[in-house]
């Protein structure tokens, strides 16, 4: 049974997060989405508890998929659950200065616990969710870049 956890701020989920995900099922038997709860991070738009409802809602289809949050070490938590690797998804060169930093710093807490890199379809690699937030408070649609109940929440969100 070869487990891994994708953790992320999911604030909220994009169909980049999701292809990512996808490509996750695919290759693992088991993938924990679990919300790193980072008190450096600036409040979140949407809390804890409405970010598991949408990964729950947009992720339904796939089966092999759980929703969690943690606090703390992600390597720690991957060893607590019985994680084999932990998920991180490169967009672009961007991403991979601090994502290898992260990756080596892990590797150096906990040597049983690999990052694995997987990269979204083209279409994806501009999509984060900062800019969703920004697109959405200007009440722009955002329906092409998030799945259906995390457009509606948006809209509830800024009314
Ligand atoms: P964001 O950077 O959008 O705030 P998170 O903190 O939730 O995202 O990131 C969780 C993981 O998902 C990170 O590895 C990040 O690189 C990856 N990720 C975020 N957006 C995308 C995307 N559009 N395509 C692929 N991976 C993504």
């Amino acid at each position: 049974m070869r487990k891994v956890i994708y953790p992320g701020t999911f604030d909220p989920v994009t169909f980049g997060h999701v292809d990512i995900i996808k490509r996750a099922c695919e290759l693992f038997d088991s993938v924990i989405v679990t919300i790193a709860l980072n008190p450096n991070k600036l409040t979140p738009l949407f809390t804890v508890e409405e970010r598991i409802e949408l990964l729950k809602e947009s992720l339904k289809e796939f089966p092999n998929v759980e929703v969690d949050s943690f606090d703390g070490l992600t390597v720690e938590y991957a060893r607590k659950v019985g994680a084999v690797g932990i998920i991180r998804g490169l967009r672009a060169v961007s991403d991979f200065e601090y994502e290898f930093q992260m990756a080596l710093m892990n590797r150096k807490l906990d040597g049983d616990v690999s990052t694995i890199f997987l990269m979204p379809h083209e279409k994806y690699t501009y999509l984060n969710s900062s800019i969703i937030r920004n697109l959405a408070s200007l009440k722009s649609d955002v329906s092409d870049f998030v799945p259906e109940n995390v457009s509606r929440a948006l809209r509830e969100k800024f009314g």
